[in-house]
């Protein structure tokens, strides 16, 4: 490394949940750092789903470095078994590790990142490629200057399109003003829109879910509310997910609500719905079809997903796969194509390197299009990135997971399933099963309890047979 480039600090893209737990390691290894926080406070994207209650309770949420900070900065821990709102994520844990005297002063706000390259090389370039600052260009003009680049900007900047070829459906500019992206605050904030109406939901994720269940709330208290939810998939199974076998109880309600509430007739189910356009009627209604069934509402919610941008960094030399925009190493372990339940062996560095050297996506973007992302994941990414920059390998390749399961680990897709990328299907959670790289352990959960187990040790569950799915994280 040239003298230039070691004296130049770390990089790191948004002040989310694991860009901060980035920043954790980062002080904690003593490395100078900066963190570049798109929002005017940390948290941005998770303070925009705040009322949404995760599914996961504290003690799956709180990376073990920012916990070390904040334990002796006088912190109290949240009851590990209590589920936090997002703002409660956001308020209780994020906005006070964000302000620790070893993170704060290095933590810009209002400072989004448009473009990141190499100083005076473009992607073209070999020589003198490696030794090159990384450049990292602000939408106010000014250039940052950095020995390596952790980009932990997220997805949820970013929301899929309701067309179901991935661009927008006919006419989907011009419905604009019908269609709410995901996780709007049916029950609070934005109750007005949606009281007294009909809603379209698109998506099979726990973002749809959620917006569900909120809508069959609204229905019981404000008359004229009515749901009707569309799906790509020929059946819901993989968005009711493991319901009572799910280890994350709040998990497993969620899918166990939602069929009730279809089961009941008070969610409408539409299934293998794949929206070609949407029209606006004289009425002033919208009318989202498939190419033969019209369906008309008053209003659509838009819960189909993210998508990782990827223009920021269009002048590294990037290698993604062509499914998810995941590292190539990453993909086979989370493509909700393979793996209904989402296999997620404990992952890090060596997993999350690209030709250019010193790049690393960690968080929700690191997954690119699959929607099996959880903190947990996130935060050993973040550990172990951090530990390969400190020049500690050992530390970096031992990497260690411990998630709950779905309950529903699978190999094989839903028989009569179209393909679920980029809808939001998908789940959250660790599937006992192949692709894992050899040596590796891989995170499962027994009942009243978790462990890390080593890959050969396990069974593969239902290799060759019909399966009922997973859940969604997003
Ligand atoms: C509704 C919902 C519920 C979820 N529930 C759970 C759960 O129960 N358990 C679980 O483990 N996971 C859950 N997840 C998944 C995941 O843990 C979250 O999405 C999490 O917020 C991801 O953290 P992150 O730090 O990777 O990204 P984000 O939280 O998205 O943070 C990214 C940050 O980068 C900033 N940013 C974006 N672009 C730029 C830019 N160009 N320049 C500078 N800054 C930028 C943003 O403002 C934001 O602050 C949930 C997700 C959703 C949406």
């Amino acid at each position: 490394m040239s003298t230039q480039l070691k004296d130049l600090p770390v990089v790191v893209i948004g002040a989310g949940p694991v860009g901060l737990a980035a920043a954790a390691h980062l002080a904690g290894r003593g490395i100078p750092f900066t963190v570049l926080e798109a929002g005017d406070g940390p948290a941005a994207s998770v303070r925009r789903w705040g009322h949404v209650r995760l599914f996961s309770p504290w003690r799956y949420n709180i990376d073990s470095a920012a916990r070390r900070l904040l334990a002796d900065a006088g912190w109290v821990e949240p009851d590990p078994e209590v589920l936090p709102t997002g703002a409660q994520l956001a308020e209780e844990y994020l906005q006070p590790l964000a302000d620790l005297p070893a993170l704060k002063p290095h933590v810009r706000y209002a400072a989004h990142v448009v473009a990141v390259t190499r100083l005076g090389v473009d992607r073209l370039r070999t020589a003198g490629r490696d030794t090159a600052p990384f450049l990292v260009r602000l939408a106010d003009g000014d250039d940052v200057l950095a020995r390596a680049v952790i980009d932990a900007s997220g997805t949820w900047t970013n929301p899929n399109v309701l067309g179901a070829s991935g661009i927008p459906a006919r006419g989907e500019h011009t419905a604009t003003a019908f269609v709410d992206r995901a996780l709007p605050d049916v029950l609070g904030a934005d109750r007005d829109r949606f009281a007294g109406r009909r809603t379209l939901v698109v998506g099979a994720g726990h973002s749809a879910a959620n917006t569900l269940l909120s809508l069959a709330e609204l229905a019981e208290q404000a008359p004229g509310t009515s749901v009707v939810w569309a799906i790509r998939s020929g059946s819901p199974g993989r968005t009711y997910g493991g319901e009572a076998a799910d280890a994350l109880p709040a998990r497993g309600a969620l899918g166990t609500r939602l069929r009730e509430h279809v089961e009941a007739g008070t969610v409408e189910l539409v299934t293998g719905f794949s929206i070609q356009s949407l029209t606006v009627t004289d009425g002033n209604q919208v009318v989202a079809s498939d190419g033969t069934r019209p369906v008309t509402a008053d209003r659509i919610v838009s819960a189909t997903g993210f998508r990782p941008d990827h223009t920021v960094t269009g002048e590294l030399r990037l290698d993604l796969d062509p499914i998810l925009g995941s590292t190539r190493a990453l993909a086979p372990l989370i493509d909700p194509n393979e793996h209904s339940c989402g296999t997620v062996p404990p992952h890090g560095v060596d997993e999350l390197a690209h030709p250019e050297p010193g790049y690393y996506a960690v968080g929700v973007k690191s997954y690119g299009r699959a929607p099996t992302f959880l903190l947990a994941t996130g935060y050993e990414q973040a550990r172990s990135v951090v530990a390969a920059l400190d020049g500690d390998w050992d530390a970096a390749r031992d990497v260690q997971l411990d998630l709950p399961e779905t309950g529903v680990c699978n190999s094989n897709p839903i028989i009569g399933e179209t393909t679920i990328a980029g809808t939001g299907d998908g789940c959250c959670g660790p599937a006992p099963q192949q692709a894992a790289p050899a040596g590796r352990g891989l995170a499962t959960g027994i009942a009243g309890g978790l462990l890390s187990t080593p890959l050969a040790s396990l069974p593969v569950v239902n290799s060759g047979g019909e399966q009922s799915g997973g859940t969604c994280c997003g």
